[in-house]
């Protein structure tokens, strides 16, 4: 069996993406095989149970508040709804349910311990419970870990480089330090990134030099391709190319060989085809449901033909790692803080961030 190494450098990560084609599907196809079942494909259901408004000036999010977009911003769902929705995507083959709130980071008080409820609520259905909350401190994690959180997403959306030319109002570092509360705990990391932001290779590369140089490497690596959602300052990117997704995804795979590789955003621009190409290079979880947060995404329905055309099964819950324990709230270990953390806010300017800003204001 490969070894999984931490110390791939972006020289030999480039060689890798740019290999010929065909042997690159081989290599990563090879090591899928020594790690996972190939016919089995984890299906998650992204829900959003805190739309829009959000403080951040990430350009490629129609949640962003500074944008002009025709996303619909709602408060907080309750535990009531959240566990209609888990208990709708268990019964469509959903695994996993990753909720997502639009928050720059988490404060504590009534709203993070009503997600902490929600935690609760889902890992009771036997389900793996994810969330997206922003920066965490060490204290936070530790409550969603006893809540019974099994996955914390993190994405670093890029390399480090480019990172600042994206977002101007935290900095890489900080999203590594949420990483790393998180790995105080025995939450699994779920982290990874977006192509198609007008990076170039090298900040691909160098995207997965810093996710598979960490240790351990994250459980779990979103790659998502952008949607361009108008109003935001990415509108004008144009869509990856499949070869370009197929060649991440087996990129991402062989440098990081146990990880759970995930095809997120971008899917509906995607023919089963290549959907198909990507889960032969060790794409091996998809996200359900017709909206990935905001975005469109492909129906349950039509994921579930495409695995009966693919002989593809649903991953079942806690194959990777036990189901975490729940600590009732009145019996917890770990109290509120009342942490106000200051993470970075470095504020540089992104011309295109600005301009979009810009733009939204004489909208309004
Ligand atoms: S990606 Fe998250 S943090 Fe960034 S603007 Fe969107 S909701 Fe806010």
């Amino acid at each position: 069996m490969s070894e999984t190494r931490h110390n791939w450098t972006k020289e030999e990560i480039l060689a890798i993406y740019n290999k010929p084609l065909m042997e690159l599907l081989y290599e990563a196809a090879t090591i899928h095989r020594e790690r996972h079942d190939p016919n089995v494909v984890q299906v998650s259901t992204l829900l959003s149970v805190k739309t829009g408004g959000c403080s951040e000036d990430c350009g490629y999010c129609p949640q962003a508040a500074r944008y002009h977009t025709d996303i619909e911003g709602n408060d907080l769902m309750s535990v009531k709804q959240v566990k209609a929705q888990a208990l709708r995507a268990k019964s469509g083959g959903s695994s996993r349910v990753c909720m997502g709130a639009a928050w720059r980071n988490v404060k504590d008080g009534e709203e993070f311990d009503q997600v902490l409820e929600m935690v609760r609520t889902i890992n009771k259905l036997d389900m793996e419970v994810c969330c997206t909350l922003g920066m965490l401190t060490e204290n936070q994690a530790k409550r969603l870990a006893e809540a019974g959180l099994y996955a914390y997403n993190h994405n670093l959306d890029s390399s480090e480089e480019y990172y600042k030319e994206v977002i101007s109002t935290r900095g890489f570092q900080d999203r590594l330090d949420t990483i790393e509360n998180v790995r105080k705990t025995n939450v699994t990391v779920c982290s990874g990134g977006i192509i198609g932001m007008g990076e170039n290779l090298e900040d691909r590369a160098g995207m997965l030099v810093a996710l598979s140089t960490l240790n351990p490497q994250p459980e779990s690596t979103p790659i998502n391709a952008l949607v361009a959602v108008e109003g935001t300052p990415l509108e004008d990117e144009k869509p990856v190319s499949i070869w370009e997704m197929i060649r991440m995804v087996a990129t991402t795979r062989i440098v990081m060989p146990e990880t759970q590789v995930r095809l997120s955003a971008g899917r509906t621009q995607m023919t089963r085809e290549g959907q198909a190409m990507c889960f032969f290079a060790g794409a091996n979880s998809i996200f359900a449901g017709d909206k990935l947060l905001t975005t469109p995404n492909p129906d349950v329905n039509e994921d579930m033909e495409m695995f009966a055309v693919l002989g593809l099964e649903p991953q079942k819950p806690f194959t990777k790692k036990v189901q975490p324990q729940t600590v009732e709230a009145q019996d917890s270990e770990f109290e509120s803080l009342g942490e106000k953390p200051k993470w970075t806010r470095p504020e540089h300017t992104i011309e295109r961030n600005e301009a979009a800003k810009e733009k939204a204001k004489a909208l309004k």
